[in-house]
């Protein structure tokens, strides 16, 4: 199926196209060895992307929100244990979360980069507080040495989310290897997709990855024990066949995000009215997502639809204000820089595949629609 729009979000046909031949050997091979659960190729492409990621051991499972769930369990968190992250993030964070029957503790975002504000985990840090789950949102790295510090002064467990950033870097480091364990979902559209859901937890601790292995696959000890109740949640082998072939272009692709990304900011420099996020300099992000803010973005995202261009809004209720998590009792209000990054955020399209032209092109009606509304 083509994109629906001239200019898509992003391009999944474009990029599949590109490396055809590479895609269709994995998935034949696959095929022919018939190793559709786990198996070679799962194990390959764990082996392959701790390594890419500079950590110890990767386990595979059937998607990103399991692996925050596996990982969450494997650092001990149960019922009743609250859990600090952020309510500017997709649902599955705080999902995760949820069904283990632990509480997720929203904190406010730091206003210029839109992730989660180490300075305010002490406010709320109670008896009860058991982990801490940065978000590393659209592809960029939360500052992770002051998130450590405190988790190592209070005892804490750090699961990180980086469903959105593969590769990304902070301090020089590749995300994946700073915590105590991090959680990736290869859900598509995600800078490393795989062709159905798949997900993986990264972590250079041995027993936390020895328990997911066996917590993805019934408690299995082997072929015929059950050390304790897990589920199913294994990647299938397909989807490691086809990620094992991808991975070998991500970073290059993570390279035209990023001179994308430059192109951007370089555009939309100095446009009254629109505010781009703030990068650390401690970070090398790997835009999963190219946001910016504009008071009038509804306006905006309309008039971008009507000349058939694709933008976003990633995300638009915070989560403390869904439905899901009515029961956490909190009301509009709570988180002020939270709301207001709801209310502004717009992302725009970028992809490794997209053209400088229809870069230009999404510049000029952008600016043609800010200017329109002033
Ligand atoms: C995609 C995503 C997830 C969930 O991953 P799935 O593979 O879809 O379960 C979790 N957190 C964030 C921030 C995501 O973007």
């Amino acid at each position: 199926m083509s994109p629906k729009f001239k200019i898509p979000l992003a391009d999944l046909r474009a990029q599949y196209l590109s490396i055809q031949t590479e895609l269709d050997e994995a998935w034949n091979k696959t095929n022919v060895s018939s190793g559709y659960i786990l198996g070679a190729e799962v194990e390959a492409f764990e082996k392959e992307f701790a390594q890419f990621c500079g950590a110890s051991f990767c386990v595979g499972v059937a998607n990103g929100t399991d692996a925050l769930e596996l990982a969450l369990s494997a650092c001990g968190v149960k019922k009743g244990d609250e859990v600090i992250t952020v309510a500017h993030t997709f649902i599955a964070t705080a999902e995760a979360i949820s069904n283990l029957g632990a509480i997720p503790i929203f904190v406010d975002i730091n206003p210029d980069t839109l992730l989660l504000d180490p300075a305010r985990l002490t406010s709320v840090l109670t008896t009860k507080t058991r982990a801490i789950v940065p978000v590393h949102l659209y592809g960029q790295p939360v500052d992770m040495d002051p998130v450590l510090t405190f988790a190592r002064q209070h005892g804490l467990k750090v699961v990180e989310d980086a469903a959105q950033a593969h590769g990304a870097r902070y301090k020089g480091r590749r995300v994946g290897s700073l915590s105590d364990a991090t959680i990736f979902s290869f859900f598509p559209g995600k800078n490393l997709g795989a062709y159905g859901d798949a997900g993986a937890v990264v972590t250079n601790d041995a027993s936390i990855a020895a328990w997911v292995r066996k917590a993805r696959n019934h408690g299995r000890a082997n072929k015929y024990e059950h050390e304790f109740c897990g589920r199913n949640s294994r990647m299938d082998g397909l989807q490691g066949a086809i990620l094992n072939a991808k991975l070998k272009h991500l970073e290059d692709w993570n390279l035209l995000r990023q001179e994308h990304a430059a192109r951007y900011d370089s555009m939309l420099q100095g446009i009254p009215g629109l505010v781009r996020v703030a990068v650390s300099p401690d970070c090398k992000p790997v835009w999963h997502l190219y946001v910016v803010r504009l008071k009038n973005r509804d306006d905006v995202l309309k008039g971008l639809k009507d000349q058939d261009i694709e933008a976003g809004i990633h995300y638009p209720i915070p989560l403390h204000l869904q439905k899901a998590f009515a029961y956490l009792g909190r009301k509009k209000g709570d988180l002020p820089h939270t709301e207001r990054a709801a209310a502004e955020v717009l992302s725009l399209p970028l992809y490794p595949e997209m053209t400088t032209k229809n870069q230009n092109v999404v510049v000029r009606v952008l600016k043609s629609l800010i200017n329109n509304a002033h």
